[in-house]
């Protein structure tokens, strides 16, 4: 692939100007946030509200907490809740790494709830859920915070006159509750896709969907996914920041409707290696004045200029952006050819193998429904850290006019060898393509950039010589 938006080795960063826009993430004045908090406050008692939990996902994708009851909402929208900064280092089984910059028992941040997303959680009664935004105590952004560096993105393309909807489609795969050595048994042995499936869990897909529809969230659709005990549901398209918002909200009202009916959840990539994996596509479109820019251009399948800079910057990133899309070594088990993870680094028009897949939508909606589908992405992602990372190489393709590679129809398992590239097969070579990004270090700064660094080093590390069965096992109920 000759799309590549980065220079060999991170030299100078290059001028895309993606490494600012810290304006945009500026902490308003206390006296408003609390203002608007008292507002909240009131609205979340009315709705049987007795706590708040504000959470944030860390480097390696899991998604961390603190609570609040509602009366010390104010007080958390006014001065925040202290978190400890080495949470940027956690690995997923909580043990804990160091960064050349952040990492160490000392110092403290503050999170805060972004209010404006605040909402009562339907599957846990009394309980209400705001995605956080971490600050130092001096009210300056905190450099490693993931949902701030996607807001610094989705400005940067505000800057260019741009907006962007994204959605993440959540699969995961359902089983009984029980002791680890019981093994996995599955509430439902109906084929893939199979109205069996449905019929037998209909009570716990239906109050997966009362949930979501409660929390204010559309669902475009649901169904039994292929492996067993596989489901997904897709939700409408928002901002970039709201699409990662609800896809941390979609995962964790599943798994607490799952808890109600005995049941347990696993987002993880592999949850039984060697069969079809759970993914976390995202989808994505780039809008300027109410026009979608998939559409009407001179482009392939009428892509204008703008959006094939767009698609041939990710497109190109790809193997780098696999570190922020699938922070798992895990990962790597579930990004095989034939399993419709997208492991080539190709693009295709409704090509489930292509890891950019093209959506232009049926004759009629093409308009509004034209978007693109990174396939390569899965759960294991902090959904922040991979859009705001499409984001910015997307920018950097488009601000160089970036053109696409032809086209790939069909299979490229099929193909002649070499001549459709694998995206990275390891950690490794993902971490390579990283460390020569001088487009996301730039984009995520020093310190995010060399936390995010670090935890993928130390996970490569600590999972080099595991088998995939003890891989998948490692990881199967951590997410
Ligand atoms: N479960 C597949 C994956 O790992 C995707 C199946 C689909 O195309 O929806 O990405
Ligand atoms: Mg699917």
């Amino acid at each position: 692939m000759s799309t590549g938006t980065v220079a060999a080795g991170p030299a100078e960063p290059p001028a895309t100007g993606l490494g600012g826009h810290l304006g945009a993430v500026a902490l308003p004045p206390r006296a408003e946030r609390g203002e608007r908090a008292e507002a909240a406050t009131e609205r979340l008692r009315v709705a049987g509200v007795e706590a708040v939990a504000v959470t944030w996902v860390d480097n390696a994708g899991i998604t961390r907490v603190k609570a609040v009851p509602l009366g010390g909402l104010v007080h958390a929208a006014q001065w925040g809740v202290g978190t400890a900064p080495c949470f940027d280092v956690f690995l997923a089984d909580d043990t804990i790494t160091t960064s050349r910059i952040i990492g160490g028992p000392t110092g403290d941040l503050r999170l805060y709830p972004a209010l404006d997303r605040i909402v009562p959680l339907a599957a846990q009664p009394g309980w209400a859920w705001a995605p956080g935004e971490r600050y130092t105590q001096t009210g300056d952004p905190h450099p490693g915070c993931q949902r701030l560096f996607a807001r610094r993105m989705e400005a940067a393309a505000a800057a260019r006159g741009l907006s962007l909807k994204a959605g993440i489609e959540v699969e995961w795969v359902v089983a009984r509750a029980g002791a680890p050595q019981e093994g996995l048994r599955y509430p439902t042995d109906g084929p893939a896709y199979g109205m069996h499936r449905l019929t037998d869990l209909s009570d716990y897909l239906g109050d997966v969907l009362r949930a979501l529809g409660e929390q204010g969230l559309t669902v475009l659709q649901i169904h039994p996914e292929y492996s067993p005990g596989q489901f997904e549901v897709s939700v409408a398209p928002e901002g970039p920041v709201g699409a990662a918002d609800a896809s941390v909200l979609v995962r964790h009202t599943v798994r607490a409707v799952s808890a109600r009916h005995g049941l347990r959840v696993s987002f993880a990539p592999v949850v039984e290696p060697g069969a079809v994996g759970n993914g976390g596509h995202l989808h994505l479109s780039l809008w300027r004045d109410g026009r979608n820019l998939g559409r009407g251009g001179a482009g392939p399948h009428g892509l204008t200029v703008e959006a094939e800079g767009f698609l041939a910057g990710v497109l190109g990133a790809l193997p780098e952006l696999l570190v922020l899309g699938s922070s798992s070594p895990a990962g790597y088990l579930r990004l095989v050819p034939s399993r419709w993870a997208g492991a080539y680094q190709c693009w295709g028009l409704e090509n489930r193998e292509a890891a950019l897949r093209l959506i232009t939508g049926s004759s009629g909606e093409r308009a509004t429904a034209a978007n693109a589908e990174v396939k390569c992405f899965d759960a294991t992602a902090n959904p922040y850290l991979a859009v705001g990372a499409v984001l910015a190489t997307g920018l950097a393709g488009l601000d160089q006019r970036l053109a696409l590679p032809p086209e790939f129809t069909g299979d490229p398992a099929g193909a002649a060898p070499g001549t459709v590239p694998r995206l990275p097969a390891s950690p490794a070579e993902a971490i390579a393509a990283y460390e020569k990004s001088a487009v996301l270090r730039e984009a995520l700064g020093e310190p995010l950039y060399e936390a995010v660094l670090a935890v993928r080093r130390a996970e490569s590390e600590q999972y080099a010589a595991a088998t995939p069965e003890q891989l998948a096992a490692a990881t199967r109920w951590r997410y």
